[in-house]
């Protein structure tokens, strides 16, 4: 989660106040900005659906509080705080460490919540500093890493003992998809929903199809490409923001499971998709998959695209390019 907003911009909504309005084409819509997650939430309805915005924030809140790892009452701390045991949580804990586990056995492994042990390790859980652990201790910590212990039961969770888990790789995409579902019961039918550059475009915006813009990871002032999308997701996994440098060398905030130790290689992961929680998820599995198997894991599922920046290249999957109307590949 990061202060800024990553790798995707909006292009066109990129007012900094709390409020903003957009005109110009068939329809207006305003803006409700707040700070939750660690990350900027941009929630655009239609004007005259601005009572609706709330309810989106609100789904942010919600979430925060039950799958923050800084809040000592979150289901997160109370199912790492009984690792052994059964823990009741809320139906929406129970559903997205459902879909987590989904994606740990699509990624074989690569994405794991109970990356939550390293995660802890490196202090990227908290508020105070990062920092490098001892590589005896990782070692220590990895022996806990495997998301095949994890056992949900209706709305109850249990964890190994030992085992901690950690939901950063995938409660804002589950977050957004909650604000678009309460959105759409309000029967809205055009929204843009922005955490911190993972984004879901509901219907369509001021022009038609949502655009959304895609930064160069390497100059983040620069636009690399345009996306043109409608009811459709897309997360941006990167270590661009999140990392730590000890003597010159960068750590990701993302967790290789099989060796304990951060990422390094890969630049960034987009990947777009239906469901926020699926690419969300999915992008920080490619993430530590890497371009070949990331793409082969990408191709194998209906709806989902990718794209994969290295520091040497940039990948597609096939049905990629059919969402960008602009672009320097
Ligand atoms: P962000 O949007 O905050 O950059 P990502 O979606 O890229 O987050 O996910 C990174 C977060 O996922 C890390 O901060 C950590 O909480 C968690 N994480 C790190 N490694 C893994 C992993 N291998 N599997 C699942 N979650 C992970
Ligand atoms: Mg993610």
């Amino acid at each position: 989660m990061k202060i800024t907003d990553k790798f995707l911009i909006l292009m066109m909504l990129s007012s900094p106040l709390l409020t903003s309005c957009h005109r110009g084409g068939k329809r207006r819509f305003v803006r409700r900005t707040a700070f939750i997650m660690g990350t900027v939430i941009n929630v655009d309805v239609p004007a005259e659906s601005a009572w609706a915005a709330d309810t989106a924030i609100e789904a942010f809140r919600l979430v925060d509080s039950l799958m923050s790892p800084l809040k000592d009452s979150s289901d997160l701390s109370r199912i790492n705080g009984n690792a052994g045991r059964w823990v009741r949580v809320s139906p929406l804990t129970a559903e997205c460490i459902r879909y987590a586990l989904q994606i740990g056995e699509l990624s074989g492994g690569a994405f794991d919540i109970t990356a939550g042990a390293l995660v802890h390790l490196w202090h990227f859980d908290t508020e105070k500093g990062w920092v490098e652990p001892s590589k005896s201790s990782i070692d220590s910590a990895s022996k806990f890493v495997d998301f095949r212990k994890i056992e949900v039961n209706d709305d109850s969770v249990r964890i190994g003992r030992g085992q901690r888990i950690d939901l950063g790789g995938i409660a804002k995409g589950y977050a957004i998809d909650l604000a678009v579902e309460r959105l759409k019961r309000l029967g809205i039918r055009n929204a843009l929903i922005d955490a911190g550059g993972d984004i879901y475009a509901l219907g369509n915006g001021p022009h038609g199809k949502w655009r959304i813009g895609i930064r160069d990871p390497f100059n983040r002032g620069n636009i690399m490409g345009i996306l043109a999308l409608s009811d459709k997701s897309v997360c941006t996994s990167g270590d661009y923001e999140r990392f730590i440098k000890v003597n010159g060398v960068r750590y990701s905030h993302i967790f290789d499971p099989r060796t304990g130790w951060p990422v390094r290689g890969v630049v960034s992961v987009t990947v777009i998709g239906p469901i926020s929680t699926m690419s969300d998820g999915l992008a920080t599995a490619v993430f530590v998959l890497g371009p070949k198997k990331g793409l082969k894991l990408i191709n194998s599922l209906d709806g989902y695209e990718t794209m994969i920046v290295t520091e040497s290249d940039t990948l597609f999957s096939p049905g990629f390019r059919n969402y960008l109307v602009s672009g320097e590949f």
